[in-house]
């Protein structure tokens, strides 16, 4: 008899991914005994503003960047080849469809599960998945105020604060932070690859 597979499934706009991002998958795989995180960047991720997205290759470049030698760590493009809006609930179907038996986890942050009740199919996703979460920011880990009725569970990983998001990157970026200097956030191949192609250098309007 074959042990089903356990899959942590870890979305975002990765724009740009940072060693937040991979520190919390890291903290998954172990924690929740995953044989493999998927790294699934957002082709069009509905609820950011699209101004300041990086084009789709080179956030798919970056998280490849990111994650290059990282046991366990993988890339899945498939909602960037998508047509439309990016929900999580479609990709969900689709593993399992490919995967009837696979164990799914969904990995977030606080500020991802504080909103998870306006995510598209949100109630079916919690009966599809297990919810792995991790606090952000200072913000401990706490389910949506309008879910005090809605029995789920959630996994807490218990990740070290670590106050990097891409908003502040991208402010840095658009300030004319240098690779070196932008290594401490995002690891020195993805701050290259910031510097290269001049990413979020012009004017930022989110
Ligand atoms: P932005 O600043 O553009 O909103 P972000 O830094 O939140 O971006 P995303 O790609 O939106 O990056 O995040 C993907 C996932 O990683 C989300 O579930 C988010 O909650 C989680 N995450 C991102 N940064 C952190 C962090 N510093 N601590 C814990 N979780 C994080």
């Amino acid at each position: 008899m074959t042990v089903p597979a356990r899959i942590g499934l870890f979305g975002g706009s990765f724009n740009p991914p940072h060693l937040a991002h991979l520190a919390l998958a890291r903290l998954a795989l172990t924690h929740l005994t995953l044989d493999e995180v998927r790294w699934l960047p957002a082709g069009a991720p509905w609820q950011k503003p699209a101004a300041a997205l990086a084009p789709a290759a080179l956030r798919r470049d970056m998280v490849t960047a990111l994650i290059a030698g990282e046991p366990g760590m993988v890339l899945d493009e498939r909602e960037l080849h998508r047509q439309g809006p990016s929900y999580t609930l479609d990709t969900v179907h689709e593993f399992q469809s490919e995967q009837p038996d696979a164990e799914l986890c969904l990995i977030i942050g606080q500020d991802q599960y504080a909103r998870l009740n306006t995510w598209h199919g949100a109630r079916e996703l919690l009966r599809r998945v297990k919810l792995a979460v991790a606090a952000r920011e200072g913000q401990p880990v706490a389910p949506p105020a309008a879910w005090a009725d809605v029995s789920h569970t959630a996994v807490v990983l218990p990740l070290p604060r670590t106050d990097i998001s891409a908003t502040e990157i991208r402010a840095r970026c658009a300030a004319g932070a240098t690779a070196s200097s932008l290594a401490a956030l995002v690891g020195l191949p993805v701050a290259s690859l910031l510097e290269q192609h001049a990413l979020y250098r012009g004017q930022l309007r989110a």
